[in-house]
Formats: C-alpha cells, structure tokens, sequence
C-alpha cells in the first residue's frame, strides 16, 4: 500500500553528512518512544518468554504528550504461524476487526504489530520490512520483533505525509523484578498467564512442523 520507489541513480555530490535525527531543543518535539503499560508488558513478556515458534498479535496505541505512545492493550488477530514464519489470516481480519468494534474498541487506535522470532534472532527482517512496506492502510504505524530471550526492538514508520522509519526506544511500567523474571515452563504459569496463552493459542493456526514446539520448558 505505501510503495517503496527505487532511488534514481543521479550523479548527485555530497555536500553535507547524510541525513539524522536532530534531538531537542534543536528539534520541534521530543523524539519518540514507546512506553508499554505494566499489564501489557507481562502479557507480551508471557508470550514471547514461552512460545518457541513465530507469532504475532497487535496492540492499541495511545499518542501521550512529549512524543510519548503508549500501547495499552493487547489484541490477538488470527494467524498461521510456523518456526520462521507468522502471517495474518487475512480471510479472518475482518470478522477480527468487527469483534473488536463490537466489544467497543477503536480500531483507528490499533497502531502496533508485534510478532516474535521465537528462538532465533531478533531483527527486522527484509521480509518485515516489506510487510511494513505493503499492509497498512494507515498514516503511521509502530511495529516491534522479539524472541524468547525477551530481546524486543521496536520501529515508528511514518507514511504520510513524509515517508521516515525511526527507531524507538522501549520503556516498560513495571519493576526490575518483573523484567528480569527467568522463563517459566508451562506448568509453573499463574492462572491469568495461562488464560493469556490461551487467548493466543486459540487465534494460532500451527504449520505440522511446529506441533508439539510450541511451548518452551
Ligand atoms: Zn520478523
């Protein structure tokens, strides 16, 4: 949807370093970052610390002051997920999207995609990247790739009106204790862990390769 032109090869000559953020007060604002809200961090921190393979799951944003978006809650769309791959369902995201709308919710504030390399890397891929590139239908979107290891990075892309990648920096509400906490195996989950998993499990559609992988510990 936001295509992504290939540079024109003109003799152009350098005259002055290449283009970087300028940070306040020489800036009109603040950079960004991302702030996730205590709840959300451990349901995200749930998802990545325990599942091996690939998933994804969406978040709403709220734009604060100073710069500041703050996801506030999570929201699982249907997927089909394989050890290196998670695509959205799109047959499904609309039935997804209007469940939403019906429970209330303002689907103009789903601003996050987040999805996991499970036991690999965490890196935006060129794959990602070109998913970035072509899925939203939006001015802005904020999009974030983690692993098992709790190793989260996270990216602002801006389409319209001037098209800019920035990447954020993640802030958590919530205790140090809470952010080193050591991967749990299944049965060592507290009852609204285990309820998360499942609110994600239920949305999953496993490739063969990934039965019985699923879970770590
Ligand atoms: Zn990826």
């Amino acid at each position: 949807m936001h295509k992504r032109n290939i540079p024109l090869c003109l003799p152009l000559k350098t005259l002055s370093p290449e283009a970087a953020l300028i940070s306040y007060p020489n800036a009109i604002r603040l950079l960004p970052k991302l702030v996730l809200a205590s709840d959300v961090f451990r349901q995200l921190s749930c998802y990545y610390r325990s599942i091996r393979c690939e998933f994804q799951l969406m978040g709403f944003v709220e734009r604060e002051d100073e710069n500041v978006f703050r996801v506030t809650e999570l929201a699982i769309n249907p997927q089909y997920v394989g050890i290196t791959h998670a695509d959205n369902d799109t047959l499904m995201f609309s039935d997804f999207l209007r469940e939403l709308e019906l429970r209330g919710k303002d689907i103009g504030n789903l601003r996050l995609q987040a999805h996991s390399h499970g036991m690999l890397e965490s890196y935006f891929s060129c794959r990602d990247v070109d998913t970035i590139c072509d899925s939203y239908a939006c001015d802005w979107m904020i999009s974030m790739v983690g692993n098992i290891r709790l190793d989260l990075k996270a990216r602002l892309d801006i389409f319209e009106p001037v098209p800019l990648s920035i990447s954020l920096p993640i802030f958590v509400e919530s205790s140090l204790s809470e952010i080193n906490a050591p991967v749990v195996s299944v049965e060592e989950k507290s009852a609204e862990e285990a309820a998360w998993l499942m609110q994600l499990l239920k949305q999953m559609r496993p490739g063969m390769e990934v039965a019985g992988e699923v879970f770590h510990g």
